[in-house]
């Protein structure tokens, strides 16, 4: 896609008071501790693209709503910080999908390309080096302008409260960017944040967030004797049962693993995905934080396959391949929006009249501390199957914004059942079609008639 035009922004600490029509949101990092401050001057920018949709965050609800805006007839821009797409599927090797059973439009074809191109068992547990190709795939033949290398930094509304440019740091420097509609699909809500949306984190009354973790393939393992042994189900699933006796078979190789419901999914034969530690109280939005949990959750993981490989028998030659790029973060900030869906309306099985997709996961939080079991719970609430409406995708704070994904707006309870990626492909694209209209038709995401475009 061409630049349209080169223009220039301002921006650096002061640049609030250089340029009045544009408003600074708060620095979103002041929770990284500070040992004194540093006055950033402000700096001219190029403005490198000037398009009708920019989508942050190249997860499974990015791609989607990039790949919807596009075929929509929007100028779409992804802009992804990892040198993949697919987020928690790639960068994070997350290997299962959940919750897209029941979803049509770019869900399904996903699952049908992932199936047409060998996966092994199922396209619900993949091969994470297949999704990545698949989705370079459908961004090019959907025309998606794909950015990788490039992480959203800085966001600036103008005198309308409208959301105008982002400011990005890569290998090319320091870049804004112009749009007419955004779509944050950061998971934590980076873009929201930096543009000065309020949001939630974590448990509504002690604040404690659900657990990360790492990730890790596997190599040298014949999976007919893991289900021969009850370790894992048939054609690479798992089960309550086989979970059980994992973990007691990490215990007899000297571990007590932090998870104590650790999972083996059988992505194709001698290949198996293992998802075994929970790194308890990691704040989603603290970088210190995730490096230590990072760290200790690679010498987890070590420390459980050398105790399997020391008991010998099958697993004598167990190796890991590879651990995710990026831990796995369960749960990040939730963007106030014009509806927040809560845990009342998963009890109600809420019907909306604007709904852009239907859940049927559990609520599934896992231990919110080491010393509340280590396995996963509903806190009670037994959701029935919901729906996610439209008014949650849009921001509530700033004009020309919206999310997908996990950082849409909800409470703490709606979002441990609505985050799993079957959800967040199906928000994705009827974000990604709003976005396009409104872009369009010079209209904000809120004013878009859309009955017209969800059939
Ligand atoms: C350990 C674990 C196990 C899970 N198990 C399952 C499961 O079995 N099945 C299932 O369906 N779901 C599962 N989930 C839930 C699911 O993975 C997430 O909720 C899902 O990833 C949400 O998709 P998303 O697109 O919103 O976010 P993400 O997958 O987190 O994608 C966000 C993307 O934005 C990018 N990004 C972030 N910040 C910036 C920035 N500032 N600038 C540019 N790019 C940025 C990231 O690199 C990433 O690519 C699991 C999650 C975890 C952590």
């Amino acid at each position: 896609m061409k630049t349209k035009r080169r223009t220039f922004l301002k921006t650096g600490a002061l640049a609030g008071a250089f340029i009045p029509f544009y408003t600074v949101a708060p620095n979103i990092n002041s929770f990284s501790g500070k040992t004194s401050e540093f006055n950033e001057p402000a700096r001219i920018l190029p403005v490198c693209r000037e398009t009708d949709v920019i989508v942050c965050g190249g997860g499974p609800a990015g791609i989607a709503a990039a790949i919807s805006s596009a075929r929509m007839g929007a100028k779409t821009t992804l802009i992804e910080m990892y040198g993949c797409l697919g987020g928690v599927w790639t960068s994070g090797l997350l290997s299962n999908i959940i919750d897209f059973e029941n979803k049509s439009g770019i869900m399904r074809e996903l699952v049908d390309r992932l199936e047409k191109s060998n996966a092994q068992y199922s396209a619900k547990v993949y091969d994470a080096e297949l999704m990545k190709f698949t989705l370079d795939q459908m961004c090019l033949e959907s025309l998606v302008d794909v950015h990788l290398h490039t992480r959203v930094t800085a966001a600036y509304r103008n005198s309308r409260n409208k959301l105008e440019h982002i400011v990005t740091e890569s290998f090319s420097g320091r870049e804004a960017w112009k749009a007419k509609v955004f779509i944050d699909a950061t998971g934590n809500g980076d873009l929201a944040t930096h543009t000065g949306c309020k949001f939630e984190l974590g448990h509504p009354e002690t604040g404690k967030v659900q657990p990360m973790s790492l990730m890790a393939i596997l190599v040298g393992l014949d999976e007919k004797k893991l289900v021969s042994n009850g370790l894992m189900a048939g054609k690479g699933g798992t089960t309550e049962d086989s979970k059980r006796k994992f973990y007691a078979e990490i215990k007899r190789g000297g571990v007590e693993a932090s998870y104590t419901m650790p999972t083996l999914f059988g992505i194709r034969p001698g290949m198996i995905a293992m998802m075994a530690n929970h790194q308890y109280g990691v704040s989603a939005v603290n970088a210190t934080q995730i490096t230590k949990a990072t760290i200790e959750a690679r010498l987890e993981v070590n420390k459980i396959i050398d105790g399997l490989r020391s008991l010998g028998g099958m697993w004598s030659e167990v190796r890991i391949a590879a651990t995710a790029g990026q831990i796995g973060i369960r749960e990040g900030r939730r963007i106030h929006g014009i509806y927040t869906l809560t845990g009342n309306d998963l009890i109600k099985g809420a019907r909306f009249d604007d709904a852009v997709c239907r859940a049927t996961f559990t609520v599934d939080v896992h231990s919110l501390e080491k010393n509340a079991g280590g396995g996963y719970g509903s806190h009670g609430i037994k959701a029935q199957p919901y729906d996610i409406p439209l008014r949650s995708l849009i921001a509530k704070d700033v004009n020309g914004l919206m999310m997908a994904g996990r950082c849409i707006s909800g409470d703490f309870f709606a979002h441990a059942s609505y985050r799993v990626t079957g959800n967040a492909v199906a928000m994705g694209e009827a974000a990604g079609m709003v976005a396009a209209k409104a872009a369009l038709n010079n209209l904000l995401p809120q004013d878009i008639n859309y009955k017209s475009i969800f059939k």
